[in-house]
């Protein structure tokens, strides 16, 4: 064993050679040695002859094993800290003191602080560009949403005026290439909502079945038309009422079930509810939409699922559409903590099936209201109509009489509300920008006259704070323009049947 640098000096200096090396006396060195540092503190200490703080400030003498222990930390530390970088863990860390490997350890510290600001800075920027995104989108759909809402207009003027029957095919296609330009538009937005987290999840009672019947029927013009059959097998166990977000819920089903009818033509379209799970008021349900369909490759089945993506480049040739329906059901469905999962087969047909829990409702027997798609009557109910531009007034007075409501205008706001002071409504239709007074202004005056009737928001912009300010203002609920007729007769048909 070597022994203490300074011991050793000592030695050498004190003892004559014979002494040094006789082994009773190196037994004896050695376990001096092993000691030493203690007595070396108190030597530097006795020297100094220093004032009663400089000597608490000194380390205590400890012991050999406690001086070891403190090496052995100290070479774990510098370890450690070498092992940081890869230059520096090539080297010994024995050949350098304590202190180096702080210096280090400081200049890596400022390092990441460094690379934390950038990273802030980039998570800045990104954040910055999803709102520039957000709000190009809606700005955009506003821009597009005006002049779809005109050409949508007409073609449900021009359905229902007398035209040459060779004109009928025309007609047709600028419907189906309208509608599906609204459908791609209100898929970018709902996508891009869901992206920016601004979606959430009502609790409402729903009846199941009504909602199948009544999605069904929607769909049920473009099966007969291909030859479809579409066939609902629903689960006796199943409450007449479950909690959840009927529209998210509609909105699934609804992608779900168009595309088994898109893709299949003399086929038929199973769709089957079955209860899974019943614990306490949860209910665990079911859903599976099987088609007899063209089938999905194997190799596609999970892009599918990416948005923008159709099975192969000939889909969209063939059928249309924008490939971001499935990303949409499997974004609505993983935020309720729940998958879309499909099983095909080439050629022979789908199955997309998922569950989602929905809490026990105390409501029962059946819904009130069974859309009826040939049943389009308002019964000479009173609508007023508030909207400044003159083609969109002559477009929804069209479709609403043509529907027997009875039809009053207002061209702003405040003339909404003198009609308002002096008549009698149903329900009030009103644009959201208008000169003199807008819609959200003439809302709050109505609702501060005391005016209970439903008002619903014609609006070609969806942006989110739009349907915050809608709501804010007491509006019963929204239409966006350009709206689907469909759409808007349901809406009245809901509020002015409920109010
Ligand atoms: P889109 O229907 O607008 O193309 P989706 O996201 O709904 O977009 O569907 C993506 C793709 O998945 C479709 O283009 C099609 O290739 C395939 N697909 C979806 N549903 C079916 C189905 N029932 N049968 C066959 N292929 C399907």
């Amino acid at each position: 064993m070597e022994l203490h640098k300074t011991l050793q000096q000592q030695i050498e200096t004190i003892l004559p050679q014979h002494l040094r090396d006789a082994p009773e006396m190196r037994h004896l060195f050695e376990l001096i040695s092993k000691n030493f540092p203690p007595y070396e503190n108190a030597g530097k200490l006795a020297a100094k002859e220093d004032s009663q703080n400089d000597v608490l400030a000194l380390p205590l003498p400890v012991s050999a094993e406690q001086y070891e222990a403190q090496m052995r930390q100290v070479s774990k530390i510098k370890n450690l800290i070498f092992s940081m970088d890869s230059e520096l863990e090539k080297e010994n860390p024995d050949q350098y003191d304590l202190e180096f490997a702080v210096n280090f350890l400081e200049r890596r510290v400022a390092e990441f602080n460094m690379l934390e600001v950038m990273a802030r800075e980039a998570i800045t920027s990104a954040e910055n560009s999803v709102k520039v995104k957000s709000n190009f989108l809606s700005v955009m759909s506003h821009e597009i949403r005006t002049p779809l809402n005109a050409i949508i207009g007409s073609i449900h003027i021009l359905k229902q005026e007398e035209h040459l029957p060779s004109q009928e095919t025309y007609i047709k296609s600028l419907q189906i290439s309208a509608d599906n330009l609204l459908n791609l538009i209100n898929d970018i937005l709902d996508f891009n909502k869901i992206e920016e987290g601004k979606i959430t999840f009502a609790k409402q009672d729903i009846n199941l079945r009504t909602l199948l019947n009544n999605i069904r029927l929607a769909n049920f013009f473009k099966a007969t038309e291909r030859g479809n059959k579409i066939k609902i097998m629903f689960d006796e166990e199943i409450p007449d009422f479950v909690v959840g977000d009927e529209v998210r819920l509609a909105q699934i089903l609804n992608n779900l079930i168009s595309n088994a009818i898109k893709f299949t033509t003399q086929g038929m379209v199973l769709i089957e509810i079955q209860l899974e799970e019943s614990k306490g008021n949860q209910l665990k349900i079911n859903f599976s939409i099987k088609d007899t369909g063209i089938g999905i490759d194997t190799k596609m089945k999970d892009q599918i699922f990416e948005r923008f993506t159709q099975a192969d480049s000939n889909i969209n040739r063939e059928y249309g559409g924008s490939g971001l329906g499935l990303t949409i059901v499997r974004r609505l469905l993983q935020l309720q903590k729940s998958d879309i999962n499909v099983d095909s087969d080439l050629g022979k047909g789908s199955r997309f099936y998922f569950s989602l829990t929905f809490g026990t409702s105390n409501k029962i027997g059946t819904d009130d209201h069974i859309y009826e798609p040939e049943d389009q009557n308002l019964k000479q109910i009173q609508i007023l109509l508030v909207e400044d531009v003159e083609f969109n007034v002559l477009i929804a007075r069209k479709m609403l009489t043509s529907w027997n409501a009875n039809v009053d205008v207002a061209n702003n706001g405040e003339m909404a509300v003198e009609k308002f002071k002096t008549n009698k409504y149903d329900i009030i239709l009103m644009d959201l920008q208008m000169p003199i007074m807008d819609g959200i202004s003439a809302t709050k005056i109505i609702r501060d006259l005391g005016g209970t009737l439903p008002i619903i928001a014609l609006t070609a912009s969806a942006s989110h704070e739009v349907q915050m300010n809608v709501k804010q203002a007491g509006m019963t609920g929204y239409v966006s323009k350009p709206f689907n007729p469909d759409d808007l007769y349901n809406t009245i048909k809901k509020y002015v049947i409920q109010a």
